[in-house]
Parts: structure tokens; sequence; C-alpha cells
């Protein structure tokens, strides 16, 4: 299941960031907000990736935390008349020429933008902007 893995791998890299608040004496009470960049063209749902987060999340820190998703843009690039562009939506076409042959990487992956994080004093914000690594489980 793509979802699990992905949830895992978030997970995992949240934890890790907030680890590393503790190491330079942040210690990290709970995190409140993780905010994230999906793919325009992967193939998960945002309320999937929320709802299962959630039940990753249980008895860590990032348990409740809000998981905020959004869309990342895609630098894309038209083969007809060579305009560059960024696509915000799912389905485009050239906004020079029309074209639909457009060139353009990625767009499947995840990534950490930053976490929300209440520290012993203070709310904190963790900023970082690394991907997320799939996780294989053992299923
Ligand atoms: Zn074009």
């Amino acid at each position: 299941m793509h979802e699990a893995s992905l949830c895992q791998g978030l997970l995992d890299l949240v934890l890790e960031t907030v680890d590393g608040a503790a190491s330079q004496g942040k210690p990290v009470r709970r995190v409140t907000e993780i905010v994230c960049e999906l793919g325009l063209f992967s193939c998960i749902e945002p309320v999937t990736l929320a709802s299962c987060f959630e039940l990753f999340a249980e008895n860590t820190l990032a348990s409740g935390a809000k998981l905020t998703i959004r869309k990342a843009p895609l630098d894309c690039r038209c083969q007809a008349c060579g305009h560059t562009f960024t696509a915000h939506e799912r389905f485009f076409s050239c906004p020079n020429c029309g074209g639909d042959n457009i060139h353009f990487d990625g767009g499947h992956g995840l990534m950490l933008l930053s976490l929300s994080v209440d520290t012993e004093d203070t709310e904190d914000t963790c900023d970082t902007h690394e991907a997320v690594e799939t996780v294989d489980t053992e299923e």
C-alpha cells in the first residue's frame, strides 16, 4: 500500500526533525502542524494521506498534528513553442500556444516543507524542505 509507506516515510522525517530540534536545545513537546507538498501527479488523495498519517502518528509526538497538504507547482516546458511555465493543476496545456505536448520532470513525490512544534516555552517552526522517501514495508 503506497500511502502507508509514504506516511511512514513522512513520520520518520518529522520525528527526525523533532530530534534535530531537541539536540539544538529545543525540546519538543508535540508537533502541532505539518506542512507538505504533494506532487501534481502523485496518485494519492490528500484526504487519504491525512487520515492514514493520523493512524501512523498515534502515540508519537506528531499525534494529533494538523497535516496541511499543498499541491506542488510543476515546472513545464512546451515542446511545440518552447514556452516555459508552472502548472498548478493536473490538467494543463501551454498558456502560450495551447499545445498539449508538454515536457516536465517529477510531480510524483511528497516533500516535507515545515513543522510547527510546541517547545517548553514557545511555539516554534522548523523549516525543512526534504523529500519524503517511501519506506518499504515487509508486507
Ligand atoms: Zn506552447
